[in-house]
């Protein structure tokens, strides 16, 4: 396994944004950095090469950057999961509340056969909330979840116990 804690160097931390009293984990500095972009994508490759998966999801927006890098590199599909309005096609749809409000997300009706195997990938795991909303979706279309994973993890908000039915994998941890 690749040792990701240096990659912590390359986030950078702004306070207050987007709101007072909020701490952001900005990933900009991590992905123009093509060293640490190459590990961040070998270290997702080198936790799902061999889960023969189908699919990589990818949440809107920092997860549609370097979800299809790792799909590319698993030699699976990309899907993106979308806010409202997006999408062009029939779409399924869900609901749900966040740190900063309350939100919706979409996903295509036809976007994954039942019984494939999918990932679901974004930047950042917080309260569980967005994961938990497109968990549901994966499900409404009948997708068999592999794994979550995540850029980063959170740990002092306990959002991977909102996903315990699932394999949570988080390549950098922050108490
Ligand atoms: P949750 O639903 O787990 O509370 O929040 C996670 C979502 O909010 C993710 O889609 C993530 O992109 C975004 N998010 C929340 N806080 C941060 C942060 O500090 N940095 C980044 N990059 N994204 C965040």
């Amino acid at each position: 396994q690749i040792n990701c804690e240096p990659l912590k160097e390359l986030i950078r931390t702004v306070p207050d944004f987007p709101k007072p009293g909020i701490l952001f984990y900005d990933i900009t500095t991590l992905l123009k950095d093509k060293t640490g972009f190459a590990q961040l994508i070998d270290a997702f490759a080198a936790y799902y090469i061999g889960k023969e998966i189908d699919l990589v999801l990818g949440i809107e927006a920092r997860g549609f950057i370097f979800g299809p890098a790792l799909a590319y590199r698993l030699n699976a599909g990309f899907v993106p999961v979308r806010k409202p309005g997006k999408l062009p096609a029939p779409v399924a749809r869900v609901n749900y509340d966040l740190e900063y409000g309350s939100d919706a997300l979409e996903i295509h009706l036809d976007a994954i056969q039942p019984g494939q195997r999918v990932i679901i990938v974004d930047d950042l795991l917080a309260t569980g909330g967005t994961m938990q909303a497109t968990v549901q979706l994966v499900r409404q279309l009948g997708g068999e979840i592999a794994g979550l994973g995540f850029a980063i993890e959170l740990d002092f908000l306990k959002g991977a116990s909102k996903l315990q039915e699932y394999d949570v994998f988080s390549l950098l941890h922050y108490d």
